[in-house]
């Protein structure tokens, strides 16, 4: 019988699952909350741009148009070459719009069961053999809901979407008291770019955080409202934002994106000789971090305002916690536009906000959380079962149990203990899109049966393992399941269970320092059933 299964969610992570399973001949159905394909992209503040250059955030098998000549385009064009994507291998089809999966639930397959069994599915298999299938509910726009029965299920829902992070307050100091609005970043990029313009216009808005939303949606402010009605942003944690992907003439590329940088930290299950070239080379990893510090301090007038950072740039790269800054960011600081207002602490009165160490409030009509999201939570909510909600995400001490999808999960998308199922986009990585899709390429040769996974046991032993190394490089951001200083070594992998080389380009040399991207994921030889 033809095996049912199901995706969820249309973003970047959802379409390469679904391109991944067709090619392997499978008819999967996606079923997508919103009304269209792109996931965070859809909705974003109007002035975000990428990130990151262009040629690395692509589908392998797919370069940007040549019409696209900008090093990192803004949201629209990120959005159309997303679509674009599922145009092109014709994904749209098997997605199901303005379907919403409320909840899946694992019938056949007893818990005591799923707690005690050595090999992943009873068997090691995709599908296992002992008639387990998920009932999906899914929940219509007009408000109807209809159960699927599938034989495994991808979940692709996202981290930075859906359930917003809002700091808590004691009684009497949060949001209540105040006489303004209060919105979250999300509900921002929600309401569309003149939607949004009309509501910050004119007003006197404090922004809470100092990553990329909040860098975005201060630059509007100062865009449409200048220094005549500046816009605060109050900032718990100083960040190292950078102003370019040139350091001191080298490009961040050779810097960070090489396996040489990556030969500068510890990886989960190296042997011992790369072990030993890590601990040697590991001063190099200061030196570097020193090396871009001192250009960020020299181009950036972090000092002047009191926003240098009291962690390192590595520390900062390895959790993923930085940003790029908008255009002329300082220098709408300079004028009076921005006001950068570092505070471990503040809390709401009714005419604004009061930070720590001051008396006087700084008067707001609009705050807005530029706090982040709670992308375990929402992984938890997905299951109707306790102890499944429990298993998933793991506690608040530990990542998401994942393996290969082992970000606490094996290869940092499978549970250990979970069957028939799968996450994918729970992994941070340097290079997001390219990390989803080998990770998509991965499960589908898995679900082709490519390829066993290993007992239960070297799973657990394996999520323990990257999560010793993920505590080690981003300390207390850890849970971020940042992957950043081994994304390589990941991808390699995924390579060698595949059964195809890890190493992607030709000669020692170009191999240990050429930036690996996308571009050198194109063509791999997998194994075949
Ligand atoms: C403002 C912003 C800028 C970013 N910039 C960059 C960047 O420059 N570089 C970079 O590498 N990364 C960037 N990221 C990170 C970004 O999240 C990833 O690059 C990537 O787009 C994530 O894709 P995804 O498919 O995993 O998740 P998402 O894009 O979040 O897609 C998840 C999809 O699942 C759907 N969904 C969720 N729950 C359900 C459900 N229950 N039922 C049905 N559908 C559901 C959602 O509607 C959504 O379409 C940025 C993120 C944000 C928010």
């Amino acid at each position: 019988m033809e095996k049912r299964i199901c995706v969820v969610g249309a973003g970047i992570s959802g379409l390469a699952a679904c391109k991944h399973l067709l090619d392997r001949g499978f008819r999967p159905t996606v079923f997508e909350a919103a009304d269209s394909a792109g996931g965070v992209w859809v909705h974003t503040p109007a002035s975000t741009r990428l990130q990151m250059a262009r040629w690395d955030y692509q589908f392998s098998d797919f370069p940007w148009p040549e019409t696209v000549t900008e090093v990192m385009p803004d949201n629209r064009q990120v959005l159309d070459y997303i679509q674009s994507y599922a145009r092109r291998f014709d994904l749209l089809r098997h997605v199901r719009f303005g379907e919403k999966v409320a909840a899946v639930e694992l019938v056949g397959v007893g818990e005591e069961e799923m707690e005690t069994r050595d090999l992943w599915a009873g068997t090691g298999d995709a599908f296992g053999g002992r008639g387990g299938v998920w009932h999906v509910t899914v929940q219509h726009d007009d408000g109807t809901q209809k159960v699927h029965v599938m034989d495994f299920v991808i979940l692709c829902i996202g981290r930075f979407s859906g359930l917003p992070n809002i700091p808590t307050f004691s009684l009497g100091k949060g949001p209540e008291v105040f006489k303004g609005k209060v919105i979250h970043s999300m509900d921002y990029s929600n309401m569309g770019s003149t939607a949004a313009a009309e509501l910050i216009k004119g007003k006197k808005v404090i922004i809470i955080g100092f990553l990329k939303s909040a860098l975005d949606i201060a630059a509007e402010c100062a865009n449409l409202n200048g220094p005549k009605n500046p816009c605060t942003m109050i900032v718990r944690t100083k960040r190292w934002n950078i102003n370019s992907l040139v350091i001191w003439g080298v490009p961040f590329q050779y810097l960070f994106f090489n396996r040489f940088s990556q030969l500068l930290f510890h990886k989960p299950g190296e042997g011992l000789l790369l072990s030993l070239l890590s601990t040697f080379l590991s001063p190099l990893a200061w030196i570097i971090s020193k090396f871009v510090e001192s250009y960020l301090k020299r181009t950036v007038p972090m000092k002047k305002y009191g926003m240098l950072p009291e962690h390192s740039f590595f520390q900062a790269m390895l959790s993923g916690l930085l940003s790029l800054l908008p255009d002329n960011f300082y220098g709408e600081v300079e004028k009076g536009s921005i006001v950068l207002k570092p505070s471990k602490a503040f809390e709401f009165c009714s005419r604004g906000v009061v930070v720590a160490g001051e008396t006087e409030p700084v008067d707001a009509d609009l705050v807005i959380f530029a706090t982040g999201f709670r992308g375990d939570q929402k992984l938890r909510n997905m299951f109707v079962s306790p102890l499944l909600q429990g298993m998933v995400a793991g506690s608040d001490e530990t990542t998401v149990p994942l393996y290969r999808i082992y970000v606490a999960l094996s290869r940092e998308c499978i549970h250990p203990r979970i069957p028939q199922m799968a996450i994918i986009g729970f992994s941070l990585s340097v290079m997001n899109m390219v990390t989803s899709e080998m990770s998509a390429r991965w499960l589908a040769c898995f679900l082709d049966g490519g390829f066993q996974l290993p007992s239960v046991g070297c799973m657990e032993k394996n999520v323990e393992e990257w999560e010793k190394h993920k505590k080690r490089y981003s300390g207390k951001a850890y849970r971020r399941s940042c992957i950043n200083a081994f994304y390589i070594w990941y991808h390699d992998l995924l390579c060698r269970d595949m059964g195809c080389s890890p190493k992607r380009k030709k000669g020692f040399f170009a191999d240990l320092f050429i930036p690996y991207g996308p571009a050198d994921y194109a063509q791999l030889e997998l194994k075949k059933k």
